[in-house]
């Protein structure tokens, strides 16, 4: 093998630098040609002109009319980009990567040059990039730096109708610097035709309406509805491959598990397919997908064979994938609840809106006639479906979004100019957790410790552990953990033939039931005694690159600790004080157990379980603290670490008080015994 892979490089190096410029330009002048055949390219004169005479541009067009890739490039090739930089904000990280090297592409430059991308944890940009997507957090977090974003000449706040909280959140910022820039243009673009809204909120802004060529959609529901919408869309993809004309899937799941789920069992159902069959190409995307098979999806498909493309919501508008013919809707996505009056967050399965069904269905009309099926009935789809999905902004824990709008001088929230108001109790919700982390003052302003936390990129219950842990003198410790979690629930890797082999490795980091969060450090330390081996993942049933993820987050995390001055400090045999250190981010997700097993949170009481994928599962300690809640069959809480009730008294005092914490009815038990009970 070995010698065939160097003759191949020999074979690429001796190709005539002449052939090799040849090919190179002859790959981009299709990409030049591809340009002028989207809907856009037909305005481009007009659209510039529109930028010229307005300083703020609502723009309309359907998705894959060019909006993302184009808008840019024009704006360059106009000159915008001699005196500052053209920023496109994304809602999802993988559209602005996979955008980003598109748009690198077209123009026949390296990503990370003139063209880049930067997402949370990760820069890919230089001195040279004058085209510079990124998420709308990370825009948002150039504020901190920059607060008047001098070094942009334009701002798209793009994908505008997906209403995140930070492109809101930067809606009341943009509109407020360009009244004092009058050099910085600024356009909001959007996928669908709600656009008044947006202009009406820019002190009614011009429209800019991109027609779009749309193929007729036929519509097919089910007649009841299903009861396995992962089996139902499987035996669906199945049929269409089996029956209908050449043309690819594409299906929209919640998340990464249910499309794991659907590309195994996929797997094993067309193995049976015989040869006659067409060969049937699975392409999963969701945020997670390491990026080299991102780009899978949009390979071309073989004339032989079919494309079935499993995605999240990311393929609703963010991303666009060409020779879709057919889209298969389970009418479900994955989305954030919060509860102001509990302060309970949690992540649920829940139906999509009539907006995003069709947003769905269209994308099985771009190139011709396309069909959608519909795995709900059309009764369901009339009376049970909202119009509109509710912004984000009126449905999540608010404290991240505060306390970067407080690092911003931004201290009247109350008054903020949101195109949606949040509730006024989740902001006051969000306010009294900062202030029980000790971010802000009983005054409602930032603290030594709530500026710190201000300098990661986290969510302050995280920033807060870190920033606790050098007073526990175990940052080195709490940094691992922290990365660990931010990399989400794809460290453990468990093949269905090897499911006991996988259960037994991860159980070895739980020895002496140390708690979910002290397991992924041991995790992280161990893969990091191996010299980072990429051997030891798969011996131990650990995904390398997730590892790999960790690890550059941890570096990330390591150069902020330096920026706050926080000493690396490393404590690892001293098992509790990294667990308070965890309290003191976390101590507000604090349970306790019932007599029946279950859980009850201490402060805002409802009842929980332990995931069953948690270390302590089995063992029911009988307090813990807990990192998120997931809400599935049950409320569950995800990443748990046992802790003694006393340590909520002495941490965070303001928040807990002895009664809180003291078993109840215990005064009248004999002294002797409550104690131990305790212990
Ligand atoms: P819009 O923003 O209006 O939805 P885009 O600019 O994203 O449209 O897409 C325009 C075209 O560029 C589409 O046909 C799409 O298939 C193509 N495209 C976008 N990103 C990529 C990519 N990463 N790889 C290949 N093609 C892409
Ligand atoms: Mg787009």
């Amino acid at each position: 093998i070995k010698a065939s892979v160097i003759e191949g490089d020999k074979f690429e190096d001796e190709l005539p630098e002449e052939q090799l410029q040849k090919m190179e330009i002859s790959a981009l002048q299709k990409l030049q040609d591809e340009r002028k055949t989207l809907p856009i390219y037909t305005y481009r004169e007009e659209l510039l002109q529109a930028v010229r005479d307005h300083q703020i541009l609502v723009i309309v067009g359907e998705t894959g009319s060019g909006k993302t890739t184009q808008i840019p490039q024009y704006l360059h090739e106009a000159g915008y980009t001699k005196h500052g930089k053209v920023g496109c904000t994304q809602p999802r990280r993988v559209a602005a990567m996979s955008v980003a090297k598109r748009v690198s592409e077209e123009m026949g430059v390296k990503l990370g040059h003139e063209v880049g991308y930067s997402i949370r944890f990760e820069d890919c940009t230089s001195e040279k990039t004058v085209l510079k997507y990124m998420t709308d957090g990370m825009l948002l977090r150039e504020f901190l730096s920059e607060p008047d974003l001098a070094s942009y000449s334009v701002v798209m706040v793009d994908e505008a109708h997906e209403r995140t909280l930070s492109t809101d959140i930067l809606f009341g910022l943009v509109k407020d610097i360009v009244r004092f820039r009058s050099d910085l243009k600024l356009l909001i673009s959007s996928a669908t035709l709600d656009a008044e809204k947006f202009s009406d909120y820019f002190d009614s802004a011009p429209i800019f309406k991109i027609p779009g060529r749309r193929f007729p959609v036929e519509i097919h529901y089910t007649k009841a509805p299903e009861a396995d919408y992962l089996d139902a869309a499987v035996v669906t993809i199945l049929q269409i491959h089996v029956t209908q004309p050449p043309g690819d899937i594409l299906v929209f799941f919640t998340g990464q598990e249910e499309i794991e789920t659907a590309e195994e069992i996929l797997k094993h159902r067309t193995q049976g397919l015989g040869s006659k069959i067409a060969e049937l190409i699975i392409c999963p995307i969701y945020a997670n997908l390491p990026t080299d098979l991102q780009a899978k999806i949009f390979e071309p498909t073989p004339e032989y064979a079919r494309k079935v493309v499993l995605a999240t919501n990311i393929a609703e508008t963010s991303l666009t994938i060409d020779g879709i013919k057919y889209v298969i809707d389970p009418g479900f996505c994955k989305m954030k609840s919060y509860n102001p009056r509990t302060g309970m967050e949690s992540l649920l399965i829940t139906p999509i809106s009539k907006a995003s069904a069709m947003q769905r269905a269209g994308r099985s009309g771009r190139t011709g006639p396309g069909k959608c099926f519909r795995l709900y009935t059309s009764y369901n789809y009339h009376h049970d479906l909202d119009d509109n999905t509710v912004p984000e902004i009126q449905r999540t824990n608010l404290a991240n979004v505060v306390l970067t709008l407080k690092s911003l001088g931004i201290h009247d929230l109350l008054h903020f100019d949101f195109m949606d108001p949040p509730p006024s109790e989740a902001l006051l919700k969000a306010l009294e957790l900062l202030f029980a982390l000790n971010a802000l003052n009983n005054r409602g302003e930032l603290t030594k410790a709530g500026r710190r936390m201000a300098e990661f990129p986290l969510d302050p219950m995280v920033s807060k552990m870190i920033v606790a842990s050098d007073k526990y003198k175990c940052s080195e410790e709490i940094i691992s953990i922290a990365a660990m979690l931010s990399v989400g629930n794809s460290i453990f890797y468990r093949p269905k033939d090897k499911q006991v082999h996988a259960d037994n490795a991860r159980m070895n980091f739980h020895t002496g039931n140390v708690g979910d969060h002290i397991a992924l450090l041991k995790v992280y330390s161990s893969w990091k005694e191996t010299n980072f081996s990429t051997q030891w993942c798969y011996e131990n049933y650990i995904q390398v690159r997730s590892m790999k993820r960790a690890r550059d987050i941890r570096d990330q995390l390591e150069g902020l600790l330096e920026r706050v001055e926080i000493e690396l400090v490393s404590n690892p045999n001293d098992l509790e004080v990294i667990k308070k250190a965890i309290t003191s981010g976390f101590f507000h997700h604090s349970a306790r157990l019932q007599k029946s097993g279950s859980y009850r949170t201490v402060k805002n009481p409802q009842t929980v379980h332990i995931h069953p994928s948690s270390g302590l599962a089995q063992v029911l300690p009988r307090w813990v603290v807990y990192h998120e809640l997931v809400l599935t069959t049950k409320e569950y809480m995800r990443q748990v670490t046992e802790l003694k009730p006393e340590w909520l008294v002495e941490i965070a005092p303001h928040y807990y008080q002895l009664k809180d914490v003291e078993d109840p009815g215990s005064k009248k038990m004999p002294r002797g015994k409550g104690r131990a009970d305790m212990d």
